[in-house]
């Protein structure tokens, strides 16, 4: 049996060696506390479950879901985009449900992307952006993410060849894993970008509403004719709670969502409309939940930035996100850091470079673990500090 070519280009799981190490400590006992893991450790809010408990029950939500989203859904996400943003869309051609938004991510290769073609993505970035240009046999140009640059991925010097072949342009902020925020004017300039080469530009938005220190997330739809390039992807994953749910939603372009339409109308068969209804809640009821839990984040972020700064490693407080992304120690390399945390504290963090070329020099914090473990974490990180 010979698998598709396509399959041996996909990039070799990077965290392997760490993953070694830390069973193998698990195996002889030892108490490790893993700060790796992007996944809110909160459980979904209350009334979002109560109205899940009542649409399971409802038997018109035992069939067959609508292929592009329930048109209740569908509203609920645009009249979430008008609240939040400002942002008007037509809930039926501007608006398309998602079961999770990596899965939209990745199928917007398919809609877009042929053989040979390229996909820019930041050189720091979540894997699925690069993944599916591989699943589609495309390849990937790498978009440089500077910390002098604010981690904004730099879009000026992609060689002509490389730009008349590329088909999407990733961007995504509030960043994972950089927790880097963008500015109106990088929005901007992505967009004039885009529609120059006729690129698509895809902004993921999977952090919008865990934002800190009053700092409010923008969608790159509120930006001039953004609706003429732009498709943008929305998560209740990290906002509610509701990573293992599996819900999110693309809007913006048209064309974009109807071409992804086209896509999953032929792959999938919708998600669970009762998890539409509970996210339709999730998406109009109160917002209390969301900021109750960006305090926590917040609270969770200054132990950290704090103790990090204390023994001697470098970082930026984030003003959104679930990261804290820290620059190792002189001499030190991202994959020795990680290392090294783990055999001598047994805490666990993601290596930088694990995300991409630019990652390197870099580790990820998580802020996704109850206070008290992660004062215990913190309190191991301290006696690293060299006496
Ligand atoms: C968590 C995350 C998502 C959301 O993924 P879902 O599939 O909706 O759970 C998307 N993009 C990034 C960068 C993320 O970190």
């Amino acid at each position: 049996m010979e698998t598709a070519e396509c399959l041996n280009h996909m990039a070799p799981y990077l965290f392997a060696q760490i993953d070694k190490k830390r069973d193998a400590l698990i195996a002889q006992g030892a108490d490790v506390i893993s700060l790796g893991i992007g996944d809110p450790d909160m459980p979904t809010p209350e009334h979002i479950v109560e109205e899940m408990a009542r649409a399971i029950r409802r038997p018109a939500n035992h069939r067959y879901p609508d292929y592009n989203g329930s048109p209740a859904y569908r509203r609920a996400c645009a009249s979430y985009m008008k609240t939040r943003f400002g942002v008007e869309l037509n809930p039926e051609t501007e608006v398309l449900a998602l079961i999770g938004s990596k899965e939209g991510i990745a199928h917007l290769h398919t809609a877009f992307v042929n053989p040979g073609d390229y996909v820019l993505a930041p050189s720091i970035g979540y894997p699925v952006y690069s993944g599916g240009a591989t699943l589609q046999s495309a390849h990937t140009y790498f978009m440089p993410m500077k910390e002098e640059q604010g981690f904004l991925a730099d879009f000026s010097n992609i060689p002509d060849d490389v730009l008349k072949r590329a088909k999407i342009m990733f961007i995504g902020y509030p960043n994972n894993p950089t927790g880097a925020c963008a500015t109106e004017e990088y929005f901007d300039r992505a967009i004039e970008f885009c529609l120059e080469h006729d690129i698509l530009l895809a902004h993921d938005n999977a952090y919008c509403d865990i934002c800190f220190d009053g700092y409010r997330a923008p969608s790159i739809l509120e930006r001039p004719r953004a609706f003429e390039c732009c498709i943008e992807f929305f998560s209740l994953s990290k906002s509610y709670n509701m990573t293992g749910w599996r819900i999110a939603f693309a809007c913006g372009n048209p064309k974009a969502i109807e071409a992804l339409g086209t896509v999953k109308n032929n792959l999938d068969s919708g998600q669970f409309t009762a998890i539409q209804e509970a996210a339709i809640a999730a998406l109009t009821g109160p917002q209390d939940c969301v900021r109750e839990m960006c305090e926590i984040y917040q609270r969770r972020r200054d132990l950290v930035v704090n103790t990090l700064r204390s023994i001697g490693v470098s970082c930026t407080a984030p003003q959104a996100t679930i990261y804290v992304w820290a620059r190792v120690p002189e001499g030190e390399t991202s994959e020795s850091f990680a290392t090294k945390l783990l055999e001598k504290t047994h805490v666990i963090v993601t290596p930088g470079n694990g995300y991409g070329p630019d990652g390197e020099g870099y580790i990820r914090i998580s802020l996704t673990i109850d206070d008290n473990r992660l004062t215990e974490a913190l309190e191991r990180l301290k006696t690293l500090i060299p006496s």
